[in-house]
């Protein structure tokens, strides 16, 4: 059956749904299309007898006031939970130990995270010049700061964000703030001053500064909330296999799929596709093979997130922060783990402590072989060593992902200007999605604003020309 909407979205993941609820919001005829019988992508919740389970995303930085006025738009601004200050308690882990990451310059040189001779080594960072050519975030770091500040604080940190490698990566693309610190102040110290002017006046908050929130009943309120705002626009079970373009109008598509067994046809003056870069190759293949080769190509390592519940009585170590993150060099078994329940109420019933557990990425891919029995004896041995975690899980989890998080590699810019250049090329044809602007979840809601607004000229210069015929 053929149906007609201004816009179709491909996708009902964050990028998706939040683009759809800007569109509607500013009165355009829009549907969001999902293939799964569930809305959320990777931001999912389990609840389970007391127990708060996040498959995805536990929390995001508001790096943005747009998260709070979709909240606020959905009527969900009242489920908005912050961080308690605990949150900026992070430790990372050296010879077996947990050490604070420190928050002030007298915190900074107090550290024993780090060695006299790698803090004397940040002093030289402001009389750095710039780099000539594009640089992994390993080569960026250890030019500015040195191989400790590497190994110790940013290696770990790109595991927890990206499941990711920092000698693979761009930092021009992974952490574009950082990268422009350095192009428009000369330095991150610099920067680090001088910037905080300028976000001021555009009313946003540096990552470091920007508190953590999450949902009262889990990540999946947002998602679910735009769902039910968005009302029969949303359709689940609903799988897109083609895109074409219209043969009775020289613009406009027409999105082809299976729901419920049966094929749909769905005419659109524009469409946003907004789904992993490897679900969109076969999309993309009858128009360009060559950027569909570079989505294809696009790496997503696996992570398994492994979540346990324990008493709190069997937890020696005080849970007094976010959690901590394991450097490389440290040659354990995990990325890191979240202390969940030390930051947000109601994850965990009374007594008991939820702890979220990162394996994998790209640093040990073939973690996610071992059985979930095996991934859970592989957290509780770690936790044991690390936080004196003792005792049988009363609630474990194991969620995987075998393809998690994109990886902005070098070089990354070019997919970015194919995805550009296909969007000039197919008018009213957009792409969103996490391998596109960040990865984060403020990321992905900041993105599909610029882009809803995009779609909305391109629909406003397109009724223009239709006037004109
Ligand atoms: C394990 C993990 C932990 C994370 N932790 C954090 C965190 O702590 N903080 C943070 O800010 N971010 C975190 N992220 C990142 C963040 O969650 C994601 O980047 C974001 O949720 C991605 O949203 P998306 O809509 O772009 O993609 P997705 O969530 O992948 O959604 C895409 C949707 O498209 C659907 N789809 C695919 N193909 C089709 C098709 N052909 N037809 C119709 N529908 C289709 C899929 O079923 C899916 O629902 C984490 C990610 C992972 C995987």
């Amino acid at each position: 059956m053929a149906t007609q909407f201004t816009v179709v979205v491909v996708g009902g993941g964050i990028s998706g749904l939040s683009v759809g609820w800007w569109l509607r919001k500013a009165g355009v005829d829009v549907c969001v299309l999902e293939s799964e019988q569930e809305i959320g992508g990777t931001m999912k919740t389990i609840r389970k007898d007391g127990w708060l389970i996040e498959t995805g995303p536990n929390s995001a930085l508001e790096t943005t006031p747009l998260v709070r006025t979709l909240a606020n738009d959905l009527g969900i601004g009242d489920e908005l939970v912050y961080g308690n200050d605990l949150a900026n308690n992070r430790y990372v882990v050296r010879a077996g130990e947990l050490h604070p990451l420190p928050v002030s310059p007298a915190a900074f040189v107090r550290s024993r995270l780090w060695t006299t001779g790698a803090k004397l080594r940040v002093l030289k960072e402001p009389f750095i010049g710039k780099a000539e050519k594009e640089e992994s975030v390993a080569e960026f770091v250890i030019r500015r700061l040195g191989r400790e500040l590497l190994d110790y604080a940013v290696n770990p940190f790109v595991a927890g964000v990206f499941a990711g490698n920092p000698e693979e990566l761009s930092v021009q693309a992974a952490f574009p703030k950082l990268y422009a610190l350095e192009q428009n102040y000369g330095g991150l110290i610099r920067g680090q001053i001088l910037g905080a002017r300028e976000r001021k006046r555009r009313s946003e908050r540096a990552k470091d500064r920007a508190r953590l929130f999450a949902f009262r009943d889990g990540m999946q309120t947002l998602p679910r909330a735009v769902a039910k705002a968005l009302g029969p626009r949303v359709r689940t079970g609903a799988e897109v296999h083609r895109i074409r373009g219209r043969s009775d109008a020289t613009t406009g598509y027409v999105v082809e799929g299976v729901r419920e067994g049966a094929t749909f046809e769905i005419h659109a003056e524009s469409v946003i596709v907004a789904i992993p870069s490897f679900r969109a190759t076969p999309l993309v293949e009858p128009f360009d093979i060559s950027l569909a080769r570079a989505l294809r190509d696009i790496s997503y390592p696996p992570v398994a997130e492994v979540f346990v519940g324990l008493r709190e009585s069997d937890v020696k170590r005080e849970l007094d922060g976010f959690g901590f993150l394991v450097p490389e060099k440290e040659h354990r078994e995990i990325l890191g783990t979240i202390w969940s329940s030390s930051l947000f109420p109601g994850r965990a019933p009374r007594g008991y402590v939820a702890l979220t557990t990162f394996l994998g990425g790209s640093r040990q891919p073939e973690v996610l072989r071992r059985s979930d029995q095996e991934l859970i004896d592989t957290v509780l041995r770690e936790l044991r060593e690390l936080i004196q975690a003792d005792g049988t899980p009363v609630e474990a989890r194991v969620v995987r992902w075998e393809r998690a998080i994109p990886q902005y590699r070098l070089g990354y810019s070019q997919v970015l200007n194919q995805l550009q250049a296909f969007e000039n090329r197919w008018p009213g044809w957009f792409f969103s999605g996490n391998y596109r602007g960040g990865i984060s979840v403020s990321d992905c809601i900041i993105n599909s604003d610029t882009l809803a607004r995009r779609a909305i000229e391109y629909l406003r210069s397109r009724q223009v020309e239709l006037q004109h015929q």
